[in-house]
C-alpha cells in the first residue's frame, strides 16, 4: 500500500514546504507533492495517510560516528540498546566505529563476527567503518569489497591495545592500498610532539579531578600537529580524507587550505577533504564542567566558550561539514572522578538531534540546518547519499515527525543506551522526536521503540 506522509513543515533540500511525501511498497520515496495534490491523492483507494499536522517532517538523521562495542565490550554498549536510543532520537542510520569492540573491524573475518552480532538486533540501519592499524594494509581492499563505508585510524594511542595507532609509513601504505577505491580514510587527529613528555610531567603533579588538568594535557597543538601531518600527505594521494571530531577551531584554516588545494584536481565531494565536529563541542564549554565529573571527558577535550563560538562560525561558513555524536559509552566504574584515569567518551546518541536544535534554533537557524549537517553530509561522507540523508525521490523513506517548539529534560529513565551515563542529565533541550520511520515503517512513537528490530546492515554480501 502507498503511504502518504503529510506535514505543514516538510523539510526538503529546497526548503520547508507544506505538502506530502508519497512512499511506495518498498519503503522508498516516490514523490514529493504539494498540499493541493495531496488532497486528491489522499482520497484514492490503497493510500494510507499519515498526517503529522504542524509537526515538522525531517529526513532521518545519519549519525556516522557511533561506538557500539559489541561483541567484546558488550557491557559498555550493544546493538539493541544503541539502535533503540538512535530510533528514539530520530536517527535512522548509525555507522559503527571499528574500535572498542573485540575483535576490532580490521579484517573481513572480524567484520563478519561483528555483523553476526548485529544481525536481527538493530532497530535502525547500521553501516560499518573499517579500521587501519599497523600491518593490516593488505586487508583494506577486501573490507571495501565487503561494504565498509570507509576507514578510521589513530595518530595517537586509541585507548585500547587491539587498535594501535599508525605512523607516517603505515599511512602511506594505507593510502596506496585505497588508491582508486573511492573509499575514505578518517583520522582521529591528535598527535603528540617532543614537548609532550615535559607537559606530561607537569600535568601529573596537578589535581586530576579538576577538568582543566585534563584539558591542558591535550592542547590544541596536538590537533594542529596531526592535521599538519595529514595535509602533508595529501599531494601524494587522491584518497578522500576525513577528520573526525574536530575540537580545536584553530585547525580549521589549515584544513580549509588543504581542501582548496585539492578542489582543483578532485571530483570528490568537498574535494575529498571533510571534517566533522560533535554535539558536545557545540553545546558544552570547559568553564562549566564540574570538578570530578568525567562523564564530560572525551578526546580531544571540550574547550572554552570562545572556541565553541568559533566552531559554530566555521560550521555556518561550511568549513566544517557535519555534526555527529561520537557516542562512546563505557561502564560506570570506568568513569571515576580522576579525569586523567577515567575512560574518555561521551554517551549521547539519543539526544544529538535535540542538542543540535537547541543551539541552532537559538542562533537563528531553521530546520533545513538539521537535514544539511545531520543527515545529508554524513550520508554523503559514507557514500550512502543514494539511499539516505534527505527527503527526495528514490531515497529510503527514513522520516521523523519532530516538534521543534516542544521541550524536555534529560533524565536517566528516558535514556535508551545501555549505561545511563551522560553529561546531559538535567539539561533542558528543545525539539522533541515524536515518531521515527525506517523505510516507511514506524519504529518509534512517543517514548516507545516499537516491535521487533527492523534495521538492515548496510553491507555487501560477506
Ligand atoms: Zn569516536
Amino acid at each position: 500500500m502507498t503511504k502518504l506522509f503529510l506535514s505543514r513543515r516538510l523539510v526538503t533540500e529546497d526548503g520547508i514546504v507544506d505538502g506530502g511525501v508519497l512512499v511506495n511498497d518498498s519503503g522508498v520515496i516516490d514523490k514529493i507533492i504539494s498540499r493541493d495534490d495531496a488532497k486528491s491523492i489522499a482520497n484514492e483507494p490503497n493510500v494510507d495517510v499519515i498526517d503529522g499536522g504542524d509537526l515538522a517532517l525531517l529526513a532521518g538523521v545519519v549519525d556516522s560516528h557511533v561506538h557500539v562495542n559489541e561483541p567484546g565490550r558488550t557491557a559498555w554498549e550493544g546493538f539493541r540498546t544503541a539502535t533503540a536510543a538512535a530510533a528514539a532520537g530520530g536517527i535512522t542510520t548509525i555507522v559503527d566505529m571499528p574500535l572498542n569492540s573485540i575483535p576490532p573491524t580490521t579484517t573481513v573475518e572480524n567484520l563478519k563476527i561483528k555483523a553476526e552480532s548485529a544481525k536481527g538486533n538493530v532497530y535502525v540501519d547500521v553501516g560499518f567503518w573499517g579500521g587501519v592499524i599497523v600491518g593490516n594494509q593488505d586487508c583494506l581492499r577486501d573490507l571495501v569489497d565487503a561494504g565498509v563505508v570507509g576507514f578510521k585510524c589513530f595518530l595517537c594511542p586509541s585507548g585500547v591495545d587491539e587498535f594501535p595507532n599508525v605512523g607516517r609509513k603505515d599511512l602511506e601504505l594505507a593510502f596506496d592500498a585505497l588508491e582508486g577505491t573511492e573509499s575514505v580514510l578518517a583520522f582521529h587527529a591528535e598527535l603528540e610532539d617532543e614537548d609532550a613528555a615535559s607537559c606530561e610531567n607537569k600535568i601529573q603533579k596537578r589535581d586530576p579531578e579538576e577538568y582543566n588538568t585534563y584539558l591542558e594535557s591535550r592542547p590544541p597543538k596536538m590537533e594542529f600537529n596531526a592535521i599538519s601531518l595529514i595535509t602533508n600527505c595529501l599531494p601524494k594521494t587522491s584518497v578522500r580524507v576525513h577528520i573526525v571530531h574536530v575540537s580545536s577551531a584553530s585547525v580549521v584554516p589549515l584544513l580549509e587550505k588543504a581542501r582548496q588545494a585539492r578542489l582543483a584536481s578532485s571530483r570528490a565531494w568537498r574535494g575529498g577533504v571533510t571534517a566533522e565536529t560533535c554535539h558536545h563541542y557545540l553545546t558544552l564549554t570547559a568553564e562549566e564542567i564540574p570538578r570530578g565529573r568525567s562523564e564530560y571527558k572525551c578526546a580531544p577535550p571540550i574547550r572554552d566558550t570562545d572556541n565553541r563560538e568559533k566552531l559554530w562560525n566555521y560550521l555556518l561558513e561550511d568549513k566544517l561539514d557535519m555534526v555527529v555524536s561520537d557516542h562512546s559509552p563505557c561502564t560506570p566504574n570506568l568513569k571515576c572522578s580522576n579525569n586523567l584515569e577515567a575512560w574518555g567518551g561521551i554517551s549521547s546518541v539519543q539526544f544529538g538531534l535535540s542538542l543540535f536544535w537547541t543551539q541552532a534554533s537559538a542562533r537563528g537557524l531553521d530546520l533545513t540546518a538539521i537535514t544539511k549537517y545531520l543527515s545529508t553530509a554524513p550520508a554523503t561522507l559514507c557514500g550512502l547519499q543514494h539511499r539516505k540523508g534527505a527527503i527526495k525521490p528514490g531515497l529510503d523513506a527514513d522520516l521523523v515527525f519532530f516538534d521543534p517548539e516542544d521541550t524536555f529534560t534529560v533524565t536517566a529513565d528516558i535514556i535508551r543506551h545501555k549505561n545511563k551515563l551522560t553529561p546531559y542529565i538535567g539539561r533542558a533541550l528543545k525539539g522533541v522526536v515524536k515518531k521515527t520511520y525506517l523505510r516507511g515503517q514506524l519504529i518509534y512513537q512517543d517514548g516507545e521503540v516499537l516491535d521487533s528490530p527492523k534495521g538492515d546492515l548496510l553491507l555487501k554480501a560477506i
